[in-house]
């Protein structure tokens, strides 16, 4: 059958891939919203940044919305996993909201660092993308002390009051690679800039590019499951073809896979954001299948073994023990 003529056509499979400790933990805690206190469960933003997890809770009975100021008086309304700044929080207690915040930790350790510095008065500067939801939330922390740096252009626009009391920090889904180079280019304007404590890049973001690289020399094309919003995933497309992949798409789903990437491929590379359930994967994998793509060898780079609590307020609600 058609299988074994084409011998030449293998499927490599990042792993890790898909599901973070954070995304997992957001996901679960809105399901949990939904069985403890019943539908409408708000939820403000994309409680993750993909269309299908967004889709299966908003038939469930979640509403999702842009402000609290959208949620009724009194209503449930949980913080999605980018995390909020803090003039969302007051106005939210402003509206006597009920409010459940799935922030990820990894998210809420920088949003610490913003604090800290900004009370030792640094001026810091933020690299990450203009617009996303966990910048907006971060630079919230201390938006007199925060200047977002996004391009090479902006390195050279931001302004600071003292050189040896500046430091840099970043959004949580960043290119490792690209960070650095910004990086590289704030220190050559500011040579005693700081750096953060900790990696602010999450363990998710570098462990799914550290994958994809480690594959993506040998794929004529890497499908990258995650949706168009969504950071991490966008940046496995860049990275896979940074690291020699001849060809990368990013797809919410199976279906929207032009046949005509696949002419004269071989290899076809698979891998998904920190925001996509498996099954979307297990999907593209049964599509490929249908058209000869059988062999499916696993590219392991890393174990993850991390999962976060659930958030505090579901943990009383529900009567469970802390
Ligand atoms: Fe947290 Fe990283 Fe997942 Fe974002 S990608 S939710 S920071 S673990």
């Amino acid at each position: 059958d058609d299988a074994h003529v084409a011998g030449g056509k293998r499927v490599l499979l990042a792993k890790p891939r898909g599901y973070c400790a954070g995304v997992d933990r957001a996901v679960i805690t809105v399901e949990k919203a939904l069985e403890i206190h019943g539908a409408p469960v708000y939820v403000r933003k994309e409680i993750v940044h993909n269309r299908h997890v967004v889709d299966t809770l908003r038939e469930r009975g979640v509403i999702f919305v842009d402000e609290t100021s959208e949620v009724p008086e009194g209503g449930l309304v949980v913080f999605s996993a980018h995390g909020v700044s803090p003039a969302v929080r007051t106005e939210a207690e402003e509206r006597n909201l009920r409010t459940i915040d799935a922030t990820c930790p990894l998210v809420t350790k920088v949003h610490k660092e913003v604090n800290r510095f900004a009370r030792d008065d640094y001026d810091i500067m933020l690299i990450g993308h203009e617009g996303h939801e966990e910048v907006e939330g971060t630079s919230g922390e201390a938006p007199e002390h925060v200047q977002l740096v996004d391009t090479e252009e902006d390195v050279e626009k931001v302004q600071i009051r003292d050189p040896s009391k500046v430091v840099w920090l970043s959004q949580t889904t960043l290119s490792v690679d690209e960070t650095m180079e910004r990086v590289d280019q704030l220190r050559e304007r500011f040579p005693e800039i700081s750096d953060p404590p900790s990696d602010d890049i999450c363990y998710a973001t570098s462990n799914r590019q550290v994958a994809v690289k480690a594959m993506a020399a040998e794929c004529d094309l890497v499908l990258v499951v995650g949706s168009r919003n969504s950071s991490n995933s966008q940046r496995l497309v860049e990275v896979a073809l940074q690291a020699g992949a001849r060809d990368s798409h990013l797809i919410d789903y199976a279906s929207e896979v032009d046949e005509a990437w696949l002419d004269g491929v071989e290899t076809v590379g698979v891998t998904s954001g920190a925001s996509v359930p498996d099954v979307l994967v297990m999907e593209l994998l049964e599509w490929l299948s249908e058209r000869g793509w059988l062999d499916v060898q696993e590219v392991t780079t890393a174990n993850e073994k991390i999962s976060f609590a659930l958030p505090r307020e579901l943990r009383s609600d529900s009567g469970t023990t802390r």
